[in-house]
C-alpha cells in the first residue's frame, strides 16, 4: 500500500482547500501566504509563528493528478546552543500525486486522496511539508558564536557563586 493521507475526521483549516473535482484537466497555480493565523489553528502545530510564501502548482489529468509545493520563509524557533528566540528561514520543495480515476499504486510515491465531495485539503499536507524543512539543529547565525556569550555568562555566575566546579571550568576556558 502506498503511503496515503485520509482526512477523514481532521479539523480543516478554511482557505487551504481545492476542489479537485471541478478543476479543468492542465496546470493550476495556488498561492497561499501562511501566517501565525495559519499555524495556530494546526492541531499541536510546532510552529507558532512566521511568515511562510507557498506556491502549489497543480496538474490534473482524469487518472492522476500531481502536486508540486515550494516554500520559504521564516519561522519563530529557539537557538539549540543559548536559548535565545531566533528568527528561523526555511524553504523547500516537494511533489506528491493526487488519486483520479484510477487507484495509485506507488510505494515511493505520497498520494493524496480527495474527500467524497472531490475537494483536496491541503493545510495539514503543506503544514507538514513546512514542518519537516525545520532543519535538526538549529542556531543563532552570530559572530562570535552565541555560545561564546553563554560561556561568559557561565563565568559570571561562578564569580557570584564560587562554586568550586565552576572554578575549574574558568581555569579550563582561560587556558585557550
Ligand atoms: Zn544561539
Amino acid at each position: 500500500m502506498p503511503a496515503q493521507k485520509f482526512f477523514v475526521g481532521m479539523k480543516e483549516v478554511e482557505g487551504y482547500t481545492i476542489d479537485y473535482r471541478n478543476l479543468s484537466d492542465g496546470m493550476h497555480q495556488f498561492d497561499f501566504s501562511l501566517g501565525d493565523d495559519f499555524f495556530s489553528s494546526i492541531e499541536s502545530s510546532l510552529i507558532t509563528s512566521g511568515q511562510v510564501e507557498v506556491q502549489l502548482n497543480l496538474s490534473k489529468h482524469e487518472r492522476m493528478g500531481s502536486i508540486q509545493i515550494e516554500h520559504h520563509g521564516k519561522v519563530l524557533s529557539v537557538c539549540d546552543r543559548c536559548m535565545e528566540p531566533l528568527d528561523l528561514p526555511l524553504e523547500g520543495q516537494t511533489s506528491l500525486l493526487v488519486q483520479g480515476s484510477e487507484a495509485i499504486d506507488d510505494e515511493d510515491e505520497e498520494v493524496l486522496v480527495s474527500d467524497v465531495d472531490g475537494k483536496l485539503h491541503l493545510a495539514k499536507v503543506i503544514y507538514d511539508y513546512v514542518s519537516l524543512s525545520i532543519p535538526i539543529t538549529k542556531y543563532c547565525d552570530t559572530n562570535p558564536p552565541c555560545h561564546t556569550k553563554l560561556m561568559e555568562k557561565l563565568v559570571e555566575s561562578t564569580e557570584e557563586s564560587g562554586h568550586p566546579v565552576w572554578n575549574e571550568l574558568k581555569k579550563l576556558k582561560l587556558k585557550d
